[in-house]
Order: structure tokens, then C-alpha cells, then sequence
């Protein structure tokens, strides 16, 4: 139980959120899973993480909410005794073209998808560098390199994410803190389940692997970078895109 690894997933209840749950406690961690609102997906993802030896905690927690975000790693900390995993993964779409963009639909998006990652980097990075030991790694996307129609809040929200975390990685690098961005392509989730399937259709032809992405496929690379044989990697913004941004 001693060296166990602990680490805190944000948005774990569903999608990619859930595969990462799952591939750090198959990697030998004990996880604590950040929801929003879905309590019953993130009690799922404890019992199924729990059958892999893992344990678990569920913590409902906003966020894009400063006093939330850390109420929740002192409650982690309290629990598990320290906090070596911090993947944020929370995030959401309000889609529309700019021109018909509300300004709310703007606000939320950023609060949630980069003042989120912001407060939750903010939260464990003391104790990190206190013990000297540490690995953040966040959810991009390929939108936040690209661009994409159609999406300008989640495009710059995603973009903040990469300035942020090359930022960090050089603030945390001489603490033993690595800091890493993943920028997945389409995965089939709850996120990309509402698009229309001409949409989807359409966007086959962009992928030289010409097919959507698996939660699992990020979660790989999500764990494999909070892993100790990652330790000379940082800063860097990782796609797992079936090659569309290359
Ligand atoms: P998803 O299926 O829609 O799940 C979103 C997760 O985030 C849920 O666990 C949700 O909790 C949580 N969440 C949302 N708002 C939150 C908040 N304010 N505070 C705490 N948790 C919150 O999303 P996904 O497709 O797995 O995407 C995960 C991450 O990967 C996101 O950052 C997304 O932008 C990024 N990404 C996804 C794709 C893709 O194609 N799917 C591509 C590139 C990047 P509840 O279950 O409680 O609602």
C-alpha cells in the first residue's frame, strides 16, 4: 500500500474521464473520481476501478468553483494521505458560430475548460513540489491546434490549456513535477455522440486512420505519462488523433 500512487481524474464519471479511472488503477493506482453532477456514472467508475485493486473516493465538485476545487484535494489529501495524479479531463462544449455565440456560452466554456484546469494545477501543485514528485497532465484538443469551425470558446479554451501547461511544465520542472497536454481527436463519447452523423461522415475523410478514437486510446497515453517511466517527459502537447493534425 505504501508506494500506491494516488491521483485525482476530474470529470472521471464518463468518456475519456472513465478510461483514465480505469488505466491508473490497472497501473497500480488508488483514484479519486471528480464528477459534476452524474453521482450514480461516478460510483460506477469507483466499483470498476475497485475491481481492479484501486481504492476510491467520488467527489461531486464544480471546477470552474476556486473554493470547490480545493475542498476537494484537501478532502483527497485527507483521505490518502497525498496527491502524486492530477488529470484534468472536465470539460464541455457549447458549440455555435461566433456570430450567433451567446455571451454566456462563451463565459462557461472558459471557466469550466481552462479556469478549471487553472484552479485544479493552482490546488495541487504545493503539494507536489513539497514532495517533490508530481504528474499533471490535461485534456486539449486537436481543436485547440486547428481550429474549428464552429467552436471559438472551446478552440481558445483548449489553447489556453497548452500555454498553460508549457508554463507550468517549466515552473514545476526542477521539482520533479512533470506537466504534459494530451490533444485527442474525435473519441466516440457522450461529447461527440450528439453530433449528426453527416458531420461525422464528413469528418472520416479528415482522419488518415479513418475512424473516431477510443476513450481507452487516450487513456493509454494519459497513463502511461503519469507513470514513473515518463519522467523525462514535459511540456509537450501529445495528439491522439488517427493523424489529423500532424
Ligand atoms: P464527456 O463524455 O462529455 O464527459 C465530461 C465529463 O466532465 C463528465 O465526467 C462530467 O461530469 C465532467 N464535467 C463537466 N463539467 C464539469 C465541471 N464543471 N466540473 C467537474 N466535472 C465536470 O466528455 P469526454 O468526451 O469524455 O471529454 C473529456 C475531455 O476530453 C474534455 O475536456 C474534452 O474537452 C476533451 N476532448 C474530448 C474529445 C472527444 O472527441 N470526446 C476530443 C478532444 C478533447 P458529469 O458526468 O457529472 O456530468
Amino acid at each position: 500500500m505504501e508506494n500506491r500512487k494516488i491521483a485525482l481524474v476530474t470529470g472521471g464519471s464518463r468518456g475519456i474521464g472513465r478510461a483514465v479511472c480505469l488505466a491508473l488503477a490497472k497501473s497500480g493506482a488508488d483514484v479519486a473520481v471528480n464528477y459534476a453532477g452524474k453521482e450514480e456514472a461516478a460510483q460506477q467508475t469507483c466499483r470498476m476501478c475497485e475491481e481492479l485493486g484501486a481504492r476510491t473516493l467520488a467527489i461531486q465538485a464544480d471546477v470552474a468553483d476556486n473554493a470547490q476545487v480545493n475542498a476537494m484535494v484537501d478532502q483527497v489529501i485527507a483521505q490518502f494521505g497525498r496527491l502524486d495524479i492530477l488529470v484534468c479531463n472536465a470539460g464541455i462544449t457549447r458549440d455555435n458560430l461566433l456570430m450567433r455565440m451567446a455571451e454566456q456560452d462563451f463565459d462557461q466554456v472558459i471557466a469550466t475548460n481552462l479556469k478549471g484546469v487553472w484552479n485544479c494545477m493552482k490546488a495541487v501543485c504545493r503539494p507536489m513540489m513539497k514532495q517533490r514528485w508530481g504528474r499533471i497532465v490535461s485534456m486539449s484538443s486537436v481543436v485547440g491546434v486547428a481550429g474549428n469551425a464552429g467552436q471559438v470558446n472551446y478552440a481558445a479554451s483548449k489553447a489556453g490549456v497548452i500555454g498553460m501547461t508549457k508554463s507550468l511544465a517549466r515552473e514545476l520542472g526542477s521539482r520533479g513535477v512533470t506537466v504534459n497536454a494530451i490533444a485527442p481527436g474525435f473519441i466516440e463519447t457522450d461529447m461527440t455522440a450528439v453530433l449528426p452523423e453527416n458531420i461525422k461522415e464528413g469528418l472520416l475523410g479528415s482522419i488518415p486512420l479513418g475512424r473516431l478514437g477510443q476513450a481507452e486510446e487516450v487513456a493509454a497515453l494519459a497513463a502511461f505519462l503519469c507513470s514513473e517511466q515518463a519522467g523525462y517527459i514535459t511540456g509537450q502537447v501529445i495528439h491522439v488523433d488517427g493523424g489529423m493534425a500532424m
